[in-house]
């Protein structure tokens, strides 16, 4: 794993499913049904426990978070937030994103988290441009003002490059 450390963030190249942290954050959809991508590794990861915990929770609007344990994760808990799909950028789509990153955040301080992993929400299946994702995400991170430890896990080389450019622009 390749890692440029900062502060209270850190950006790996990784799988988060791995992660030992006190949260991991899943890029979910808004029935919470599980699905493919991250979502889909980290319900098979979890085991079918994590299923019947989202089905208890009646979906979750995009841009706002929902916690359940981690169940067979090395993570506590799994902080399931559905980030917007890309339309072209004329639906509050950057909004929402950073909506999907605070309102994750503030889960994991109301339940005591200190350690928080991300994957790069939106920029999968839902299409968000990765550049403009990854300055959103790292802005809303940056910003947050909580003694937590946060590490974007990228899933891959091109996303771990974008996460890369959008710190060194911030620095
Ligand atoms: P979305 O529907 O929000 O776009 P996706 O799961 O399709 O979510 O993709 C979001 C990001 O998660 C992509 O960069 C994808 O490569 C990445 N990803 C997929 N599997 C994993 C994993 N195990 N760990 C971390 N990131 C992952």
């Amino acid at each position: 794993m390749e890692e440029k450390p900062m502060a209270n963030f850190k950006l790996i190249k990784g799988d988060i499913t791995k992660m030992k942290v006190d949260a991991i954050v899943n890029a979910a959809n808004t029935a919470l049904s599980g699905g493919g991508g991250v979502d889909g590794a980290i319900h098979r990861a979890a085991g079918p426990q994590l299923d019947e915990a989202c089905r208890k929770l009646n979906g979750c609007p995009t841009g706002e978070a929902k916690m359940t344990p981690g169940f067979d994760l090395p993570a506590k808990y799994v902080i399931h937030t559905p980030g917007p799909i890309w339309h072209g950028g004329s639906r509050n789509e950057a909004q929402l994103l950073r909506n999907s990153y605070v309102n994750s955040l503030k889960r994991a301080v109301e339940n005591n988290c200190r350690t928080v992993a991300f994957p790069s929400i939106s920029t999968g299946v839902y299409d968000y441009p990765l550049d403009q994702a990854a300055k959103i995400a790292i802005g809303a991170i940056k910003e947050f003002d909580a003694p937590l430890e946060v590490t974007m896990v990228c899933f891959d080389e091109g996303t771990f490059m974008a996460y890369e450019r959008a710190l060194d622009k911030l620095a």
